[in-house]
Order: structure tokens, then sequence, then C-alpha cells
């Protein structure tokens, strides 16, 4: 379902933009202020002015993506140059209103053994970039009915607009060293969103200072050391890239253990942030929690093919790494539990039509290890025509064992040798996040 107004399909066809019919009629510092309060109105609990100006990180975003650090997501590479100036989002553009919609809810439940955590900005019942696009369209229409003729382009998160920046320009908060912008009175937990408009309304003035002080709690706590000292984030690293952006690929060996039991998405960083005392429930009913996602039961996922999984799932955040990215990270947190229990599960995975959860599904298997999870792995390695599954459960069944002598007819172990029952960042064998149970061979 397409979302875009007339005027943003004139904004992609780059035609000439006509003035807006404003000059002299509306006083910009009034504009403002209507289009503040009817942004409160429309349960945006932030909402700040920015000039449409150069965007301040965008060096810094060059040198990021220069440096690999943006991954697999070639997009942001692709439209780097667009993201220098928020004309290239709309032309003409002279605001940037910036928005946020807070999506805290303080509920989170207990996670037991075969279930995962599910970044909470996804518990809601809708995909929150519905929500807020029906929210910026009505806001939109403030503008377009005190000044005909002018353009609007909503944005969250789909177009190239560096939003953070644009954010501490209109004055709602400052880049923690997590990389979220935090605001005083309301810490991290909002949805960022913007709209542009050629219309010129009065701006606010920039937040100038930064109040993290001597804090690194959120670069201690990160499972997969994904930020770094000076406030850069190696996405590559980071758990939420890694369960929702890498797609169509494993995740690194050596990172699925820093997964934990988080199974799309991860909020360790917000959730040890002492400005994030301050968040404040939502008060948006699509965000309240779905039972089932808060946390996600994974044993029952293998269940479900394509059509049943969009079913359960195609109007929520989880659509994005799809079936094969949900099913695949599914596999690695009930590796990573070494709990023997989910061996029956992990082998219908392991025979999954969907090569990259089948290789999950071997990983895991591995990691649990026992006479059961070895039979299961040997089954498939005979069926197996994948290369790289067959590789995975090849080192599978060499975790599983505890020896090299693969295929020699040695008895397998009958126990998993694993972790009974452990906190999530803690591998099998003691292991510290960021190892892998292989690294115990
Ligand atoms: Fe800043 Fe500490 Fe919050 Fe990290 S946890 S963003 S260092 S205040």
């Amino acid at each position: 379902m397409s979302h875009r107004r007339p005027a943003e399909n004139d904004a992609a066809a780059g035609t000439a933009p006509p003035e807006p019919q404003v000059a002299g009629a509306v006083d910009p510092v009034e504009l403002a202020e209507a289009v503040r309060g009817a942004a409160r109105r429309l349960g945006f609990s932030l909402v700040g002015i920015a000039p449409a100006v150069d965007a301040p990180g965008w060096e810094r975003l060059r040198a990021w993506v220069d440096a690999g650090m943006a991954g697999a997501m070639d997009y942001v590479a692709r439209r780097l140059p667009a993201y220098r100036h928020p004309q290239n989002v709309l032309p003409g553009v002279r605001s940037v209103v910036m928005l946020g919609m807070d999506y805290h809810t303080p509920a989170r439940r207990p996670v037991e053994a075969g279930y995962g955590r599910v970044s909470s900005y996804a518990w809601g019942s809708a995909d929150y970039h519905d929500v807020i696009r029906g929210r910026l369209r009505r806001l939109a229409g403030v503008l377009h009915e005190r000044v005909p003729g002018c353009r609007t382009r909503g944005v969250v998160d789909t177009a190239p607009l560096l939003e953070r920046d644009f954010a501490r320009l209109a004055g709602l908060g400052w880049f923690g060293k997590n990389t979220m912008l935090i605001n005083k009175r309301r810490g991290s937990f909002f949805f960022l969103a913007a709209l542009l408009t050629d219309v010129p309304l009065a701006p606010d003035e920039p937040f100038a200072t930064a109040h993290c002080g001597t804090c690194t709690r959120c670069i201690d706590a990160c499972p997969t050391e994904a930020i770094r000292h000076d406030g850069t984030l190696d996405a590559r690293r980071c758990i939420s890239y890694l369960t929702i952006e890498l797609r169509d690929r494993p995740i690194p060996e050596d990172l699925r253990g820093g997964l934990g039991d988080w199974v799309f998405g991860c909020d360790v960083c917000q959730d040890v942030c002492p400005w994030n005392r301050h968040a404040r429930p939502t008060t948006e009913p699509a965000f309240e929690p779905r039972p089932d996602l808060n946390p996600l039961e994974l044993t029952r996922l293998f269940e479900l093919d394509e059509a049943a999984f969009r079913e359960r799932f195609g109007d929520t955040p989880l659509a994005r790494p799809g079936r094969s990215g949900i099913l695949r990270n599914a596999a690695i947190v009930l590796g990573n539990t070494g709990d023997a229990r989910f061996v029956e599960p992990l082998a219908v995975a392991l025979n999954d039509p969907d090569a990259i959860v089948r290789g999950a599904a071997a990983w895991a298997l591995g990691c649990i290890g026992g006479a059961e999870s070895v039979a299961a792995l040997r089954r498939r390695a005979a069926l197996e025509s994948d290369p790289e599954v067959a590789e995975e459960i090849t080192r599978a069944l060499r975790a599983a064992i505890g020896t090299d002598a693969v295929g020699d007819g040695e008895a397998p172990s009958t126990t998993s040798g694993q972790r009974a029952a452990s906190g999530p960042g803690v591998l099998p064998g003691g292991l510290e996040t960021g190892d892998t149970c292989r690294e115990s061979e």
C-alpha cells in the first residue's frame, strides 16, 4: 500500500517546486506554534523545528560507511550523497519538523528458556511506520490548510534523512554514547519522525550540550562490544543489525553467542541508560505489547511456512527480517540455552527448506550436543546438498562430539557438556559472551 502524498510524488519527480503561498501571509512563529500544538494533539510527545541545512553529521556518516561499519546495509552507501541535505528528500525544503513518539511500556515479561526477547519498539499490535505515517499525514494537513499549495513530506525511517542530526538541531536532545538521541525528560524510548516542508517555520534552538558525562554503562553492557568509546557504533557487531538487517546470510559465528536470548533487535544499551529512568509510558494503544511478542515463543516458529509467517507477523516489524531471519535467530537463541529440551524443534529446523535456517539449526545442535543432536546432524549430513550448510553440520558434529574424529563411529557424549541454566550472554562451557561454543573445541 502506498502512503505517498501527491506532494511526495512531485518531489520524487524532481520538478521545480512552486513557491508556497506563505510569504507575508502567515507568521512563521505563529505557524510554528500551530504545528507544535497539532503535533502534540496527534500524540507526538516531542516536537522541535530545525532549519533545512546541510546535515551536520554527514562527514561522520561518510567516514563510518568508508570504514565498513554499515556492514551489509548497502542502501546507506548507495544513498550517501542524498543524506547530505534534506532537499534531496524534498526539493525546496525550508523547515524540518522533528517529532518523537513514546513507545515505552514498562512491562517486559520474564524470559524462560525456549522464548526469545523482542526489542520493545516492536511489541505493538501494528507496525510503527504505519501508525506514524498516518499521524504525519494529518500533521501535514494542518500546513496544507493554512498554506495552500505548500509541499510536505513525512519521513519515518524511509528516506535518506539524518533524523538524529535534525532532532538535535531542533533542540530535542543529544547523541548518547549508545548513539541514541537522548532527551533529558524522556530518555530514548521514542520513535523519531520528521515532516519536511517548503514553508518557513520559526526554528528552535539546537541542543548544544551532552549529558553522558563519565558514564559508560551502555559501552560496558553491550553483549557484542559494538559500541566504541568514541561514540561510534560498529553496526556489524550490533545485535539489532545482526538480527534484523543482516538478511539472507548466516550471522557470523563469533557473534552468535552474543545474541543470548535476543531474537529480534536488542534494548540492552537503552535498558542500562540512567536517562531512561525518565522514559514515559506510551499513550498509543497500538504500541501496547502483543502478548505473543513479549517474549516470543520460539519452538513453534519452525512449524510456520512462508504464508503462515506472513499471516502472523506481516503487520509487525518482524516482517523485515522475515521468516528466514527470524527462524535463523530463533535457532541461535535455542542453541545458546544449551538445553537438550530444544533438540527436537531444532531437528525440525535442520530440515527446513531455507538453507540459512538449516545452518543455524546445525550450529545450535552442535552447541547443545548429546546423542540426539548428533543423530539428527548425521541424518541431515547424509541428505544435505548445500555446501555451506554441509560445512556447518560438519563443524557442529565436531562441537557436539568434542573431537575432530567426526564420522569415525566414536561414541558421542550423552551429556551436553553445556550450560544448564544461565542468563543471556553466557555460553555453554562457561565461555563468555562473544565466544562461540565451537571455541571450546
Ligand atoms: Fe550515555 Fe551512560 Fe546512557 Fe550510554 S548509558 S548513553 S554513556 S548516559
